[in-house]
């Protein structure tokens, strides 16, 4: 298959009217945040993005994140790659395109593992973009390694009764839907990948204590029901029904990793193009700045230390595009043949930590080249770098990241006695296997 680094002519056109749609339209209403937070800002909000959202609609660019025969437009991930790394430059875009997390993977899990009535319920409203859902897994006492995860389910009659406590359940306290992951039966009997399933339970289930969202150091001010929160949970004896689970019962028992894997994969593929986003707004500022800034007798861009930045930033972004979209061209590939994305995990696990730290590198070089400027709220890189940090932790940390890339790797190898690699030995071999044209005395000698 031939390799091919373009765009379609077609596509390039819809990618140009979102940069300057996004540019243009919603990145402005960034500095009115305050509108937003104060009394009555998230009706105006809405009234302020609800025709910005038709225009996404009549450009046909709406919830573009899953395929037509799950009611999307089937785009797949390189394109809505593409689409990703526009969005990402502004936090406000990607609900105004109808695929911000977690409500475009939580749509996306119910494409792929809901049943036709949880579809129907759930999934299409949120399409629709007419409420907020959130996924609630991680708790204070397990987060990374998720075999260890507390929050029980367990049957009663035809209910299921929840309990236990999650926290950082991001846009709960906003949410009509909250997809727990519960632990349904013994990891002892039926292994812990099997002893997990994700259950769906609405907004306003007796026994759903919010407790409050947690303060973060992207929004250390956050107030608890605002968007964007990351809320803490105590599920008190939650009853629903044994069909909420997702895939429905008994198929979907059991089944809450493997579902997980599948959410899991694009979502990453998302993120990492919506961090070039960001990376590349903090690279213009940097470039600009370097342009402008008159320091010991030059312009900082005449700077071979600031030109180094420039170089290694430009490098380190160029990089991570690369390996994002050749792993959103891989899932395709899957996607196409009938496999599962777990094929790509190397890829995925890959940009997960690449891009993180690209993201975080790149902004916090833009922020030093503004000096005391780039350390105010004058300028977006102090938030942008706040929220960057997330990005190593979420969606597993780096290091599990780390283990796993590793971990595959190193099944391509085989200890040995000998380094393969051994002169004495390579030589040998090769004096065998070339005897016939070698100078004999010449070799006895040496
Ligand atoms: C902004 C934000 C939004 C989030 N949204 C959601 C959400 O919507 N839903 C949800 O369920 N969760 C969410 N999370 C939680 C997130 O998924 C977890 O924080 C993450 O999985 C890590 O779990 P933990 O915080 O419990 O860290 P821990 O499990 O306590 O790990 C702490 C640290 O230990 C180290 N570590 C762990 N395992 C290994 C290992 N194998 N090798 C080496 N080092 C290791 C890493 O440095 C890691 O950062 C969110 C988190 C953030 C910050």
């Amino acid at each position: 298959m031939a390799w091919d680094f373009q765009t379609e002519p077609d596509f390039e056109a819809k990618l140009a009217w979102m940069r300057t749609f996004v540019r243009e339209q919603i990145i402005p209403l960034e500095t009115l945040e305050d509108h937003w937070r104060a009394p009555g800002g998230q009706e105006r909000f809405a009234a302020v993005t609800a025709p910005l959202k038709d225009e996404v609609k009549r450009q046909g660019l709406w919830a573009a994140h899953l395929p037509p025969d799950m009611g999307g437009l089937g785009f797949g991930q390189v394109k809505l790659g593409l689409m990703h790394e526009i969005l990402g430059a502004c936090a406000y875009a990607p609900a105004i395109f109808g695929n911000n997390a977690p409500d475009s993977g939580n749509a996306e899990l119910l494409a792929v593992g809901g049943t036709p009535e949880q579809k129907e319920r759930w999934m299409q409203p949120l399409l629709d973009g007419r409420f907020r859902s959130c996924f609630s897994m991680t708790e204070p006492g397990a987060g990374a390694d998720p075999t260890l995860l507390s929050t029980t389910a367990v049957r009663d009659g035809d209910e299921w009764v929840i309990n236990g406590h999650k926290w950082f359940s991001s846009n709960a306290s906003i949410a009509e839907l909250l997809i727990v992951m519960c632990r349904t039966a013994d990891p002892d009997e039926v292994g812990p990948y099997k002893a997990f399933s994700m259950i769906l339970v609405p907004r306003g289930t007796a026994g759903v204590n919010i407790l409050r969202d947690v303060p973060t150091m992207s929004h250390p001010d956050h107030r608890t029901g605002e968007p964007g929160g990351h809320a803490e949970i105590v599920y008190d004896n939650v009853r629903v029904p044994l069909d909420s689970v997702v895939g429905g019962f008994p198929d979907g028992v059991g089944q809450g990793f493997a579902l997980a894997q599948k959410r899991l994969g694009p979502g990453r593929i998302h993120h990492a193009m919506r961090w070039l986003g960001q990376s590349q707004r903090a690279f213009d500022m940097l470039c600009e700045r370097a342009l402008s800034r008159y320091s010991h007798g030059s312009v900082l861009a005449d700077k071979q230390m600031i030109q180094q930045w420039i170089a290694d930033s430009y490098a380190d972004m160029q990089a991570a595009r690369l390996l994002t979209l050749q792993a959103a061209w891989t899932m395709d590939r899957l996607h196409e043949s009938g496999r599962h994305y777990s094929d790509a995990r190397t890829e995925i696990a890959v940009i997960k930590f690449w891009g993180a730290k690209v993201l975080y590198e790149v902004i916090d070089r833009a922020i030093q080249i503004h000096g005391s400027l780039g350390y105010t709220t004058d300028l977006p890189l102090e938030q942008m770098y706040r929220s960057a940090r997330a990005a190593r932790i979420y969606d597993g940390p780096d290091e599990v990241h780390r283990v796993t890339v590793a971990r595959q790797l190193l099944k391509r190898y085989r200890p040995t006695d000998v380094p393969t690699e051994h002169v004495p030995t390579r030589r040998r071999a090769a004096l065998d296997k070339f005897a016939e044209y070698l100078d004999h005395e010449a070799v006895a000698a040496g």
